[in-house]
């Protein structure tokens, strides 16, 4: 098999935005080695899943998924199976043990290779496992966005600005399945952002596991080198107000930040460049300072507050979601009542919790004789959920009667005669149009009536219609 003319694949996503991120590259370097996308399975030559171990059971699930492949495979000769993400870096060899049907299992840092390797499998007799363990450096292939890429939508796109991450949180596997914080090169990042604009895309999302730590190692390796005069390392608010002076670009976001690097002049940034959206994603994980220091996240409460109330105070009309995790091995109810506290006095407009579940290869795994009783911790998420969506649903109906921007997605999954949108503060709105709306428009909707997950609102008028091509593959190099 030379190339993959006529084949056609399928990727299955599981996990985070970085995983989708490298969904898009797959798509795109195979359909750049003249592959097609099939609609369903069982049309497809190709299987990808693309897979994340942050997920509760999740290597029961790929392997279940993998058993349910297995007559798809036998049905049809030259049938490829395909295991990336994080769980196949972790599992690695392991993969094609478990499922000996398998033909290439890649790890996080050999998405570039994709098409490369379905090759190598079919010329080869037998599973190939490639699991590089950390980046290579000076290859830009190696960033996400450096790559052929198939985006799923054609008016917004994410754009990596690092990749791996140097933190040690108690519960998590992104370090060890991703590697060290390695920063995209600046001008890298603006010549990407620059295409996309010209493709007509108008909404970047800055994607990074610490986004704020942004140019860290870049402004170490040049201090290394012998540069004295190394200038402050370019900072993640220059990249803000950067990104959001491309002509086109009308909407720029980023995720996710760290509390314990995040600078204040990264919420000037936010404030002084209009196309920044008023929306911070500001992972908090527990209210408890004796919490937090056991999950090694490097701020208390009371920093993580004040930081909070800082970024309110320069950016105006901000909204701002969270994660907490819930039940944290050794949580007290003393603990607990401290994260209702923190949870109630940031006001969050909305939040993602998680009730604890140990991670196999994470420290906080380890911690068995401290967890929480689960019946414990059901409770406990209860009530949590209770103070954030009060506080959910008062900023929503703090919106009612605003007139608002928003970004046409498409129709409502429930009525396709209603819109759905997005506004500048990523809260999701449903309208009826008065006549059809291409996706990627953007319309001005007056909010009327607040719910604790949505806003319903009135069609005011188009503000501006799309502008972007027909979809890839783009290249983005
Ligand atoms: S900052 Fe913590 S939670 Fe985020 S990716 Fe790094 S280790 Fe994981």
């Amino acid at each position: 098999m030379t190339s993959g003319a006529s084949r056609s694949y399928i990727v299955r996503t599981y996990g985070c935005q970085m995983n989708e991120h490298d969904s898009e590259r797959i798509a795109g370097l195979l359909e750049a080695d003249g592959m097609v996308r099939a609609e369903t399975e069982a049309d497809a030559d190709v299987v990808v899943l693309n897979t994340c171990c942050i997920r509760e059971n999740a290597d029961n699930k790929l392997y279940g998924n993998l058993g349910h492949l297995r007559p798809w495979k036998d049905a049809k000769e030259g049938r490829q199976i395909v295991v990336s993400g994080c769980l196949a870096q972790k599992d690695r060899e392991l993969v094609a043990k478990k499922a000996k049907h398998v033909d290439v299992v890649m790890g996080t840092h050999n998405v570039h290779r994709a098409a490369e390797l379905l090759h190598e499998a079919a010329a080869g007799d037998g599973p190939l496992t490639e699991i590089l363990d950390e980046a290579v450096i000076d290859d830009h292939a190696m960033f996400p966005s450096a790559l052929p890429a198939r985006r799923e939508t054609s008016y917004n796109a994410w754009v990596t600005i690092q990749i791996g991450c140097d933190n040690n949180c108690a519960f998590c596997i992104v370090p060890a399945v991703r590697g060290v914080e390695i920063s995209r090169p600046y001008v890298d990042i603006l010549a990407e952002a620059e295409r996309l604009a010209a493709d007509g895309v108008t909404e970047v999302t800055l994607l990074g596991q610490n986004v704020n730590s942004y140019g860290r190692d870049i402004q170490l390796a040049a201090r290394q080198a012998g540069d004295t005069e190394a200038k402050l390392r370019p900072l993640f608010g220059d990249l803000l107000r950067d990104v959001g002076a491309i002509e086109g670009i009308r909407r720029v976001r980023y995720t996710s930040p760290h509390p314990k690097d995040m600078r204040p002049e990264t919420f000037t940034a936010m404030a002084d460049t209009a196309a920044v959206c008023e929306h911070l994603h500001y992972p908090l994980q527990s209210g408890s300072d004796r919490v937090l220091a056991s999950m090694h996240r490097g701020y208390t409460a009371e920093r993580y507050l004040d930081k909070l109330a800082e970024a309110r105070r320069v950016v105006d009309d901000l909204a701002v979601s969270t994660d907490i995790i819930v039940g944290f091995p050794g949580e007290t109810d003393d603990d607990f009542e401290h994260t209702l506290e923190v949870a109630a006095a940031a006001e969050y407009d909305y939040a993602y919790m998680f009730i604890f579940s140990p991670r196999p290869g994470t420290e906080a795994a380890e911690m068995h004789a401290d967890f929480v009783d689960p019946a414990v911790a059901g409770d406990r998420f209860q009530r949590l959920r209770i103070v954030v969506e009060r506080s959910a649903l008062l900023k929503h109906q703090a919106r009612v009667g605003r007139v608002e921007e928003v970004l046409i997605e498409g129709p409502s999954k429930k009525n396709r005669d209603v819109i759905s949108g997005r506004t500048r503060q990523n809260k999701l709105v449903h309208f009826t149009p008065p006549h059809p709306m291409r996706t990627g428009s953007y319309a001005s909707v007056e909010v009327t009536r607040a719910a604790p997950h949505h806003l319903e609102g009135r069609f005011v008028e188009l503000l501006a219609e799309p502008t972007h091509k027909l979809r890839i593959p783009v290249n983005a190099l």
